[in-house]
């Protein structure tokens, strides 16, 4: 038999081999409540999430994230391939909040009609994405600073529950530069009336993230921004008590949490964990959940 019979059978081998290879994602990421995952499959192919369509990059890259009440199983498909998702439930903190300025903890229905058509601008705009291809960046802090709040904390404010504090908080100095910490299209740069001087960041694919509470904002809509460059600066402005930057990250409409994906804080390197560790308050800690005094 010639070498070239054996080549082909070989050959046909390691070509099927390869497509499956190829078809099967590659997932990187926190399978976890309020965790991103990263993907990569073959461009081209159809990938969906809990039913939800997932767009794909023309690199074959995409993105999902799970909420921070996910249930255990996510079902992911794709190219027609099902793939049960296993996601690990967490432990949320307390956080308990007082002082606050009460027309913002009980709006008034001239408040409330604001709040909420506020709240329909930011959903529309997540829900239409760019296809810019920031996502896959690592992304870098936007601010330094004592953590003053965690991701999936229940808060009360003025001695009433309210939902869940969605993101990370930064208690910057106000006038502490804050930049981008990875590329991407500016959505919204404006004061609203509860985050106060907010800036949404589309970073492509359902990726976003938002800066609220800023002194100033150094943006403006439709600019394309590189990462570590300006958005603006920590400030106090809506409903809070003192300066820090609120840092939200959003897959979608799905909450995620931002410190799941930024390098992990290096003691040496980082003034925010020094300050952390003697500043933040018990419920701040997300290990170690308990009752406020
Ligand atoms: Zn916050």
């Amino acid at each position: 038999m010639s070498r070239r019979a054996w080549a082909l059978p070989g050959l046909a081998a390691f070509l099927v081999l390869s497509f499956a290879v190829r078809a099967a994602p590659l997932l990187t990421g926190d399978f976890v409540q309020g965790g991103l995952v990263h993907g990569v499959t073959t461009p081209g192919t159809e990938v969906m999430l809990d039913g939800r369509n997932v767009p794909v990059s023309p690199s074959g890259g995409f993105v999902i994230g799970f909420r921070r009440d996910a249930p255990p199983e996510a079902h992911l498909v794709v190219g027609g391939e099902a793939q049960t998702l296993t996601i690990a439930k967490r432990d949320w903190p307390t956080r308990r909040v007082d002082g606050l300025p009460q027309e913002t903890v009980t709006p008034d229905p001239e408040q409330l009609r604001r709040i909420a058509a506020e709240t329909a601008e930011i959903r529309a705009l997540r829900e239409a994405p760019s296809r810019e291809e920031f996502f896959a960046q690592t992304m870098i802090w936007p601010a330094h600073g004592p953590i003053s709040g965690v991701f999936g904390s229940q808060s009360i404010l003025n001695g009433v529950p309210r939902a869940p504090h969605i993101g990370f908080d930064i208690a910057a100095a106000a006038g502490t530069p804050v930049v981008a910490p990875a590329g991407g299209m500016v959505r919204m740069a404006k004061m609203l009336f509860l985050t106060g001087n907010t800036v949404l960041l589309d970073h492509g694919y359902g990726l976003f993230t938002s800066y609220a509470h800023l002194s100033r904002i150094d943006v403006a809509v439709g600019q394309r921004i590189a990462q570590s460059e300006s958005i603006g600066a920590v400030g106090a402005t809506g409903r809070v008590t003192g300066p820090h930057l609120h840092w939200g990250l959003e897959w979608f409409e799905v909450r995620l949490d931002p410190a799941l994906v930024l390098p992990k804080l290096d003691a040496a390197l980082s003034p925010a964990s020094a300050g952390a560790a003697t500043s933040t308050s018990p419920a701040a800690r997300g290990s170690s959940p308990r009752s406020p005094d």
